[in-house]
């Protein structure tokens, strides 16, 4: 994927410099005159490199710097100083402030394509580093970790913009006795399995996620319960459709959902990711208690 380069300098004649200097790079650059401009920017398009003069009218590129690495937005964002001072005390202070690298003016090509480009590898390691820690190994479906996250951000969003948040629970039916009577890597074939009917099931919108062992969850931003209460039913004739054998054997498989959302909660005050899991869990559960392999919505509470 390209990556995006983001360049904060008062001076046009810098601006033209950068675009002709790294246009022989896969990158996408994109100019901010100012300060603010640029902090904006940087919050609304997530650059992947900020290159940033230290002397504006406006604002100081330290204290643009500062405000970038205070953001949980911004704070990832590698900065390179582009400063016209040689002395030490400048170099090291844009350090200290967070910046991973400086380049000098007037530029010398070689050393800004050289700088830029291992800023631009290092970031593309974090990211991919970043992602592989949201992701479950067995099934590549987004972990607990992730999930918990993604449920208190999409939990604040729906208070936000008054849309709908559906969340699906779903557990694997005596899975104990499965892995018991067909062995553990068996099991894991099946949680696999799991995993696919769940990817190929949400949409972009969705969040598929493995909650641990054999329960699962999909966060639904852009579905309400009816909904929600369809999908469930779809994956569930999935689940129940399977043909995995073990031994030439078809071995059944099955699990049990619970379906909730934000319209189910009569006290908006109460309305939160805890509430929205506990209410999943116990719709679940329900599923469970009532013979399995079925789907039942949450009672309003
Ligand atoms: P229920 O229908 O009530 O959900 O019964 P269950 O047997 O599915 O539930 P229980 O919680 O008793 O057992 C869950 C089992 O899932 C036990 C555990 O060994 C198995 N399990 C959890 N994680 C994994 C995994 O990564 N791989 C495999 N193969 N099994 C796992
Ligand atoms: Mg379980
Ligand atoms: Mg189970």
């Amino acid at each position: 994927m390209t990556q995006k380069i983001l360049a904060i300098d008062d001076s046009p004649e810098i601006h033209q410099l950068l675009k002709v200097r790294l246009k022989n790079l896969d990158i996408e650059l994109t100019h901010a005159m100012s300060g603010d401009d640029g902090f904006m920017q940087a919050c609304s398009s997530q650059p992947d490199l900020i290159l940033l003069d230290v002397v504006m009218p406006d604002s100081s590129g330290f204290d643009i710097c500062q405000r970038l690495k205070s953001e949980s937005d911004t704070q990832n964002i590698p900065v390179i100083f582009i400063t016209a001072a040689s002395d030490v005390e400048q170099k090291v202070r844009g350090f200290e402030v967070g910046a991973v690298d400086y380049i000098q003016k007037p530029f010398d090509p070689a050393e800004l394509n050289a700088r830029v480009r291992a800023a631009l590898r290092t970031k593309r390691y974090q990211d991919m580093l970043a992602h592989r820690a949201m992701i479950d190994g067995l099934t590549g479906l987004w972990n607990r970790t992730h999930f918990d996250q993604r449920l208190h951000e999409e939990v604040a969003a729906t208070q936000r913009y008054d849309r709908p948040l559906t969340l699906i629970f779903l557990d694997a039916d005596r899975f104990k006795s499965l892995n018991d009577t067909h062995g553990h890597p068996f099991g894991d074939q099946v949680l696999q399995a799991l995993g696919e009917i769940l990817h190929s099931n949400a949409r972009t919108s969705d969040w598929p996620c493995r909650y641990g062992g054999e329960e699962f969850a999909i966060i639904l931003r852009e579905t309400d319960q009816a909904g929600a209460m369809i999908l469930a039913e779809r994956i569930r004739q999935n689940i129940e459709a399977l043909q995995l054998r073990n031994s030439g054997q078809v071995v059944p498989v099955t699990a049990s959902f619970g379906v909730t959302g934000n319209t189910l909660c009569m006290n908006p005050c109460d309305f939160s990711a805890e509430w929205l899991v506990e209410s999943a869990d116990e719709a679940m559960y329900e599923a469970k208690r009532t013979g399995r392999n079925r789907v039942c919505a949450a009672k309003c509470s």
